[in-house]
């Protein structure tokens, strides 16, 4: 396993020929939600590049990014055991030269869901992901469903820019009781992580919902709502969408899928289901 720590290094690895490159993007504080990806990337390409930055562009001013958890060591050593052929790990002023300008914008995606508590978090995710492929360039990206907006937005900025990676989302790694695995669980303490639960029981119970025949999209939010209150959650938003363009679905169809967004004390966390029946 090599560790590329410039640009220019990493755009000077030479793949062989007929090489099939599978690429994961971290922020590093690997969890086994990142390790499926690498190991799903290791199972189908012929190399393998993780890398690891934590990309300041796409937390806002009152954001975690001082706070995000790294430990680069503990990273490698995890990596180290599965099969990685580089690990790229830039710089942040490596990556935003002063005098940096340049920045992609997936319209509407970004500006929904997550985008309207986080607004400039999907420029700074759009941006360092085109950066990273072209500095990279591999064949396959692998991506968590768990930031199921972060995927779709992806794969319509790969469409419509004509990107020649194939983008592969992977499932959602979960704790024993449900929790999506996160970097950010470890900022749970005393009750909430206990309360943190309650986004995985929301989502587990609509789909119940949807399984014993209710498809009113109102009806099942407000269940999954009063769930989280109960287990005093702050609700960001919980919505039903059409798993495909994220646009927002009244009737519960194959295609729909629940998002939630809530904060358990400090931690905002993420998570999703597809309600198909
Ligand atoms: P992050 O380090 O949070 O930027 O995540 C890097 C990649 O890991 C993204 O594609 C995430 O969707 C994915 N990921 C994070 N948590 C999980 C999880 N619990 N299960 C599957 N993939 C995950």
């Amino acid at each position: 396993m090599q560790i590329v720590r410039s640009i220019p290094q990493m755009q000077a690895v030479k793949y062989p020929e007929a090489a099939q490159v599978g690429f994961v993007p971290t922020m590093g504080y690997l969890h086994e939600g990142h390790l499926s990806l690498v190991d799903a990337a290791a199972k189908n390409c012929d190399l393998v590049v993780v890398s690891i930055f934590v990309n300041p562009a796409q937390f806002g001013p009152s954001e975690d990014l001082d706070s995000y958890p790294q430990d680069f060591e503990r990273d490698l050593a995890l990596l180290q055991k599965r099969k990685v052929d580089y690990v790229f790990f830039p710089t942040a002023e490596e990556v935003y030269p002063p005098g940096y300008k340049t920045w992609v914008e997936v319209e509407d995606i970004s500006r929904i869901l997550c985008g309207i508590s986080r607004p400039e978090h999907f420029k700074g995710v759009s941006t360092i992901v085109l950066k990273l492929l072209n500095i990279a360039r591999p064949h396959f990206m692998y991506m968590g469903q768990k930031d199921f907006q972060q995927l779709t937005l992806l794969r319509r900025m790969a469409l419509d820019l004509n990107l020649s990676v194939s983008i592969v989302g992977c499932p959602i790694v979960r704790e024993a009781d449900g929790l999506a695995k996160s970097s950010r669980n470890i900022y749970l303490k005393g009750d909430q992580r206990e309360q943190a639960r309650c986004l995985y029981k929301a989502l587990t119970h609509s789909q119940e919902l949807v399984r014993v025949g209710e498809r009113s999209a109102g009806k099942i939010i407000a269940a999954a709502e009063k769930i989280l209150s109960d287990n005093q959650a702050k609700v960001d938003y919980v919505k039903i969408v059409d798993s495909r363009d994220l646009s927002e679905t009244q009737e519960v169809d194959e295609c729909s899928r629940m998002l939630i967004a809530a904060w358990v004390g400090k931690p905002r966390l993420i998570d999703n289901i597809s309600l198909k029946a």
